[in-house]
Order: C-alpha cells, then sequence, then structure tokens
C-alpha cells in the first residue's frame, strides 16, 4: 500500500516518480550519454556499449534509490500477457560481501529460458533458445522492488516470438508511408508520423471473500453458472452513477499507482453492468499504450486485491448483463503535433486528411477479415453480435457530415478543386463537426469520433498490440498505393479528388452509420457482401489467406512462418480455454452442485416422511414435487456432464489438427456446455439457498 509520505505528494510530485524519463535521463546521464540515448530513442540508431554501460549503471543507481534489488527483462510473449524474470543487482567481491551491479550488456540483452512461451511451433522449426532486446522507446520503471526493463522477445535465428516487435514495426511502416504522402502534398517539415491509441478499459470488481468460492472465477475468471438476478442492469441506475465508497477507494489508490509509472489515468465511471467500470487514459504513442495498457490491467488486479476486492478482465464474466470490452482510440499526429484526422474546419480542402481517410476506409473495407481476427478469442466470441457489443461484422461509422462530403465527391463532377465543389454542392456547414455530428453511436464497431477512429469491437482482457499491428499496417498499405497513385501529379487537389471519388465509390459498402445490433443490418451487410465472421473459428483460417500474407511481408512485419505460429497460437488457445472451462464444470457439478442438491434432496424426503409418520394425511405436495423436480434436473445435469465430458475426446488429437479441433470446439463442447448450464441454472432456482454451494449473482453483483 502507498505509504504515508507517498500519499501526501502532490499529484505532479507523484507522476512518473517511478519512471526512468527523459527528465530522470538528462538529469542523471553524462551529457553526451544522453545524446547518444536520445538519438537511439529517436531514431534507432545503435547504442554502443559504453554507452550502454553509462546507461545501466545510472539506471541501476537511480532504481537502487527507489529500493529496487532486481531487474527484470519485461516482454509480451504471444499469449497476450507479459512475462518477467528477475535477477537481482548482487556482485560478488573478493572480500565475501556485496555490490550492487548492473552493465551494459545486461541492460541490451537478455536470454529468458523460452521454451515454455507459446511459439506456434516456430522455435521447434528454427531454433529454441529466445532472447529479450530492450526497447529504449519505451521508458523503464520500479515496481515491487525491481527495475523493469521493456524489452522485445525473438528466437535467435530471428523469428519474432512476441507482440511488441511487429508493433513496433507497423508503427514505422505506417510513420514511412503517411511521409511519403506529406512530402507529396508539399510538406517538408514532418519528420515523423506518430500513430497514437487511448484505449478505454472496462472491468468489474467483486468480492475477494465470494470470488474464492466459485472455482469458475478462479480457474476462467468468468462464471460458467449462475441464475440470473432479479436485478440487472434493465432500470440503468450504475452507468455512470454514484461510485460506492470502497470501488472509489480502490479507484484513487489505482490512480496514484499508475500515475508513479507515468500512465496518464484520466478518466473513471461506472459502467452498464452492476459492479462494472471503465478507466481512460489520455493517449499517448502507440507503443507506450500498449505498453501501459498491459501494467494497467495488471495494476487493477493487484490493487483490488490490496482491498478485498477481485478486478475481473474477462470478456463475459456474467451472463445476462454486459461484458467487458476496450475502446481503441486511434489516430495519426506529426511530430509538429498536428492531428492527420482533425477535418479542421474546411475538410474538402485539407488532402492529407482526406487522403487518410480515405486510406481507412479502403482499408477496412479490403481487410476487414483482419480486423476481426485482430479481435478474437473464446472471451470476446460471447460479446460480438450479442447486442451488448458491435456485431461480428466490420463496418465503419463516419456521421452524417463525413459521410455527406464523400458522396459529394463521389457525384461531383470530376474537374476542379474541392473547395469549389463544396460550394457546388452545399454540403451543411462543417465547423462544428467535432462536437455533434460523430454523435455516440456505440453500436458501430470502428466509428470516426470527431479526430480519431475509434475501434470498439476489442474484448478486455486482450492485448491492444495486434489490432494496433492490423491498423497500422493496412493504412500503411494504402497509403503506399495511394503514393505510387498521386507521383507525378502536377494538380495535387485534382488527382486527390480523383483519388477519393473512386476509393469512395468502390467502398462505400463498408460505411454504415445505422444500428449495428439490429437484425436488418445483418441482412444488409450479406446484401452489401460483408463478412459475418461470428466465431474466432470462423475468422483465424483467413488470417493465412495470400493477400494478408502478402501485405504483412511487403511491410516486414511477419514472415509467413512467424503469421503460422500466430495461427497456431490463437487457435491453440481458443481450444485451451475451453477445454479448462468444461473441465471446471464437470468439476463443478459432480463434487459440488450433484453431493448439494442430493443432500438437499435426501432433506425434503426425509420431511415428507416426517410428515407421514406424524399424520399420514398431511399434505406434502410442495415438498413432493420439488423432489420429483430436482431428481429430474439431477438425473439430466448428470447425463449432461457424462455428454459433455465425452464430447472433449482425447486432448492429444487437438494438436494434431488444430482446425478441426477448434471447430469441433465451436460445434459439439461449446453447445454442450450451454445445455449444461441451462439445467444448473434451474436446479439451482429451484434449490434452497443453503444447500447451493456457490454465491449467486446477485452476491456477486451487489455485494460491494
Ligand atoms: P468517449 O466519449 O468515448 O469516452 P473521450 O473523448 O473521453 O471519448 O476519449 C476516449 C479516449 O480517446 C481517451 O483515452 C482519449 O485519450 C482518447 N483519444 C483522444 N484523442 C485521441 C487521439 N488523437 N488519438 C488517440 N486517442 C485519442
Ligand atoms: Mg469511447
Amino acid at each position: 500500500m502507498a505509504n504515508c509520505s507517498e500519499n501526501r505528494k502532490s499529484v505532479p510530485e507523484l507522476f512518473g516518480s517511478a519512471v526512468f524519463n527523459d527528465d530522470v535521463m538528462m538529469e542523471r546521464l553524462p551529457k553526451d550519454v544522453y545524446r547518444s540515448l536520445r538519438k537511439t530513442i529517436d531514431e534507432g540508431k545503435d547504442l554502443d556499449l559504453t554507452v550502454a554501460n553509462a546507461v545501466a549503471t545510472a539506471m541501476k543507481d537511480w532504481a537502487v534509490e527507489l529500493g529496487a534489488t532486481h531487474y527484470t527483462h519485461w516482454f509480451q510473449p504471444l499469449n497476450g500477457v507479459t512475462a518477467e524474470k528477475h535477477d537481482s543487482f548482487i556482485s560478488p567481491t573478493s572480500d565475501g560481501r556485496v555490490i550492487m551491479q548492473f552493465s551494459g550488456k545486461e541492460l541490451i540483452k537478455g536470454e529468458p529460458d523460452a521454451s515454455s512461451f507459446p511459439s506456434g511451433g516456430l522455435r521447434a522449426t528454427f531454433e529454441a533458445r529466445g532472447y529479450t532486446a530492450w526497447d529504449p522507446t519505451s521508458y523503464a520503471f520500479v515496481k515491487g522492488g525491481s527495475l523493469y526493463i521493456p524489452t522485445a522477445f525473438c528466437s535467435y535465428s530471428g523469428e519474432v516470438l512476441d507482440k511488441k516487435t511487429p508493433l513496433l514495426r507497423s508503427m514505422e511502416a505506417l510513420s514511412t508511408q503517411a511521409l511519403g504522402i506529406l512530402r507529396l502534398l508539399g510538406d517538408d517539415k514532418t519528420q515523423q508520423v506518430i500513430t497514437t491509441v487511448g484505449p478505454e478499459q472496462e472491468y468489474f470488481l467483486i468480492d475477494k471473500e465470494l470470488y474464492k468460492k466459485r472455482r469458475d472465477l478462479m480457474f476462467t475468471g468468468r462464471t460458467l453458472f449462475g441464475a440470473r438476478a432479479p436485478k440487472g442492469q434493465e432500470l440503468e441506475d450504475h452507468y455512470y452513477g454514484a461510485i460506492k465508497p470502497r470501488v472509489a477507494e480502490f479507484m484513487r489508490d489505482l490512480d496514484r499507482e499508475l500515475w508513479k509509472l507515468g500512465i496518464l489515468a484520466k478518466t473513471k465511471h461506472n459502467e452498464v453492468a452492476p459492479a462494472q467500470h471503465e478507466l481512460a487514459p489520455i493517449f499517448s504513442t502507440t507503443n507506450t499504450a500498449c505498453d501501459h495498457n498491459q501494467l494497467t490491467m495488471e495494476v487493477m488486479r493487484n490493487v483490488a486485491d490490496r482491498h478485498g476486492l477481485v478486478c475481473l478482465l474477462h470478456e463475459k464474466p456474467f451472463a445476462g448483463v454486459n461484458g467487458s470490452g476496450k475502446h481503441n482510440n486511434w489516430s495519426l499526429q506529426t511530430d509538429t503535433g498536428k492531428n492527420l484526422l482533425d477535418p479542421g474546419k474546411r475538410p474538402w480542402e485539407n488532402l492529407p486528411f482526406l487522403l487518410i481517410l480515405a486510406a481507412v476506409v479502403k482499408g477496412v473495407d479490403e481487410y476487414q477479415d483482419l480486423l476481426r481476427i485482430s479481435v478474437a478469442s473464446a472471451g470476446n466470441d460471447h460479446r460480438l453480435g450479442a447486442n451488448e457489443a458491435p456485431p461480428a461484422i466490420i463496418s465503419m461509422f463516419l456521421g452524417d457530415d463525413l459521410t455527406a462530403l464523400l458522396t459529394d465527391i463521389e457525384t461531383g463532377k470530376p474537374c476542379g478543386n474541392l473547395a469549389e465543389k463544396k460550394l457546388q454542392t452545399g454540403v451543411r456547414v462543417l465547423p462544428d463537426l467535432n462536437m455533434d455530428n460523430t454523435d455516440r453511436n456505440r453500436t458501430s464497431p470502428f466509428a470516426f469520433t470527431g479526430n480519431k477512429f475509434e475501434f470498439r469491437s476489442l474484448g478486455s482482457a486482450i492485448s491492444i498490440a495486434c489490432p494496433n499491428i492490423m491498423l497500422n499496417t493496412i493504412v500503411a498499405e494504402e497509403l503506399r498505393q495511394f503514393s505510387q497513385e498521386l507521383k507525378g501529379q502536377a494538380d495535387m487537389p485534382k488527382a486527390v479528388n480523383a483519388l477519393v471519388r473512386r476509393v469512395v465509390s468502390g467502398h462505400k459498402r463498408i460505411i454504415f452509420n445505422g444500428d449495428g445490433y439490429s437484425e436488418q443490418w445483418v441482412e444488409e451487410a450479406r446484401r452489401r457482401g460483408l463478412l459475418n465472421l461470428r466465431t474466432t473459428v470462423d475468422a483465424l483460417p483467413r488470417y493465412l489467406d495470400q493477400k494478408n500474407v502478402e501485405l504483412f511481408r511487403r511491410h516486414r512485419i511477419y514472415t509467413e512462418a512467424e503469421m503460422e505460429a500466430r495461427y497456431e497460437t490463437i487457435m491453440e488457445e481458443y481450444v485451451k480455454t475451453l477445454n479448462i472451462e468444461s473441465l471446471t464444470m464437470t468439476g463443478m457439478v459432480r463434487q459440488e452442485i450433484i453431493p448439494a442438491v442430493s443432500g438437499y434432496v435426501s432433506e425434503l424426503a426425509q420431511a415428507v416422511a416426517g410428515k407421514r409418520a406424524v399424520l399420514s394425511g398431511l399434505p406434502c405436495t410442495a415438498e413432493s414435487q420439488l423432489i420429483e423436480k430436482l431428481s429430474t434436473l439431477l438425473d439430466r445435469a448428470y447425463a449432461q456432464v457424462e455428454e459433455l465430458e465425452e464430447s472433449l475426446g482425447d486432448p492429444r488429437a487437438a494438436s494434431e489438427n488444430i482446425l478441426s479441433a477448434a471447430t469441433h470446439y465451436r460445434d459439439t463442447v461449446i453447445p454442450a456446455m450451454e445445455r449444461l448450464r441451462l439445467t444448473i441454472d434451474e436446479l439451482e432456482q429451484n434449490a434452497a439457498r443453503e444447500h447451493w454451494p456457490y454465491p449467486t449473482y446477485a452476491d456477486l453483483m451487489f455485494s460491494i
């Protein structure tokens, strides 16, 4: 818990106090060392070992002052979590004492035992060992007595085994292509284009004591059974409602912990479902945003624990109320501070804006599959298309004015510049675009919201790396194509007009401003030829389509082998998740639910027998009918458990053909789980409270 002196610190004092950031570097590093390091950070220049040694020593001294005894290379393996292995700074001296030491070599490179991280078979084909390499673009920090060094993770032969490396590559690809466009449009000042991201994180908080009483929550992060509580979210009294004192204390502590780590935690509020909340940071560079979101999730769990709470990050902890997502707000910014997705007051003249908008429209349409894949997981399958989150169909919301602008460009005469055309066709007045016209259409998976796009299909538990890798690379590719087309054009506004026009007429099917939750949209989307990849298993195989392999190869994000590895890893995770859920279910039913209900039935039977012994004519309808009902349900549950267990089959077979295993889980195992759940939930509604072995939905969601 934050100690007293920390509690007294003002927020500006506290902010970043555990981060080896630019201020600390400037203060602690010799000038020339600082300059070399800055060059490495800003321009990706290699760092020589003497500089690395100086940085390492300064970092270590600083970390030790903050109480650190260890350092760790912190990385993001393919399973979407973070990994760390801690080494202490101690180094023995000849007289039997120790000193604290940390070298440049240790800073730059680590060699964790890579064999236990998912690699989708990559290491088997290539090289067993892996190494981590310092990512100087993300600041090191101190947490829990260790110096954390953000790193990338690769195999020895260079195959990427993490999520950070491709993310960094995609940022670079987009910067290169966007710069190309800016140059063509006469901008020679901008040196770099940065993708910015602000991820809004949803989560649930429940009481720790109750959590510990449910194996499903402990093993799978969600409830596998649970009859609906009499009250859910229908009164709409939780969203933005007053924050309860215990939650407020948690949030206060969480904010301070995040601020110490330099995380720009900004907004907090109650969400739609009871016990659900949200935290949003101020946006930052994508790489930092990704590191910070991983840290935020971890700190949320730890702080909750200190408050006797558990933070559930699963996409669907409770059936029947909203699940949790993560909105990925995304934009492009020049190093001169200009937001390229800001339409400005005269968007029809804003050529960079029009081109990037067109690139996003074309890219989202051509790579719907990749965007859907980037958010695919067993957990998120519960949300997409379930009328609480965007549908599994990818489309874009642009709002009335932007749509009108694009339509005018599409239908306008091919001559003249955009400004004139605007006057001719009289598009509505646009200056208030930022405020009112990007309405709060929450049903769209991908919405323009004033000066950024908000990708809303992400699940709460996933790393934001993958969705951003997709977005950056897709848009980089479209901008590359645009550059080729525009190169050498004398009349740039005219050429841009023609290009945007063609993009709009070729790709407008992806633009949809209506209600994404409606049945009509599913029909309409089908007519438009949009993909509707409802489950992870429907989506994933398209990852390896030729056009996708080519996309990533062209921009040097992934090799085909790396893509295959990723495909394998995600599919395996899907199968394993469902396998764990099934086994947890069967265990709970066999070991806890059947004995509990059977005990209750026998109690009822004794009550009937007792009554009859006293007076044979006493009415026993309630008990008798209940005995009958519960016994029927018990038998059904028993049969369904057997059925579920049989459907799991031999887990070894799964690894031989991952697609058929995953398909089997989707088509056979999930329905068996659902049938069993129906029976168990009915049992819960009919069993005596004291005989039910678990806290109920009402207990879990209304206990804090
Ligand atoms: P909402 O109404 O969806 O809550 P907000 O305006 O509060 O929208 O912003 C939500 C998130 O969008 C915040 O995390 C914010 O930092 C982020 N955001 C704002 N501008 C940008 C930008 N230019 N690039 C990336 N993210 C941004
Ligand atoms: Mg939002």
